[in-house]
């Protein structure tokens, strides 16, 4: 299969998402190693995304082909509303170069169902945005984002996956995602 124009796709994509990171690193504390974010969520993904992950996995050594095999096999005895990934291997993700959208967009304060800021989980342990969480509230407190004194006020992206696939761009490149489930019913 070739995915030419979904690598296209996801150059642009890539590009866009650095500079949004870079516009909020005041507020992100993502880094090599910390992998929380890969070990607890539904990761819902299209077929063209799953195909390219495929594509990553077929190129992996065949003992880390089993580890991936044992763990989805783990994990499909648990919640699929909330799971490891089972391309996780200590910590780093084992197909880095074809994760899906959602692992590229996830970190950054997103617009939730109701238009208000939607938060990496993260920030309720002490990560990315934590800085202007309200625990108690469970949202923004405007009162930390206005004291905080941060060069730049904290942005609500549209990141979510149908935005993503609904980008202009996206038809432009004639790219066709396909049907979305959880990551772990395409296993
Ligand atoms: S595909 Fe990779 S980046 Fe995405 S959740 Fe799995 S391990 Fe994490």
């Amino acid at each position: 299969m070739e995915f030419g124009n979904y690598e296209e796709f996801l150059r642009v994509l890539d590009s866009d998402l650095a500079k949004i990171f870079e516009y909020q690193k005041e507020y992100i504390y993502c880094k090599p190693g910390c992998s929380l974010c890969c070990e607890r969520g539904n990761y819902p993904i299209s077929k063209i995304e799953f195909d390219y992950m495929m594509k990553g996995y077929d190129r992996l050594e065949s003992d880390i082909k089993n580890i991936i095999k044992k763990n989805i096999e783990e994990q499909k005895k648990g919640d699929p509303e909330s799971y490891t990934c089972p391309f996780l291997i200590e910590h780093k993700c084992s197909i880095y170069e074809n994760r899906p959208i959602v692992c590229r967009t996830f970190g950054v304060l997103t617009e939730d169902a109701k238009g208000q800021a939607g938060f990496p989980f993260c920030a309720t342990v002490g990560l990315n945005y934590s800085k202007i969480y309200d625990s108690e509230k469970g949202g923004l407190s405007s009162e930390l984002a206005f004291k905080g004194k941060f060069k730049i006020f904290p942005k609500i992206f549209r990141l979510s996956n149908k935005v993503v696939m609904d980008l202009p761009l996206a038809k432009e490149l004639n790219v066709d995602f396909g049907e979305v489930k959880r990551m772990i019913d395409f296993l």
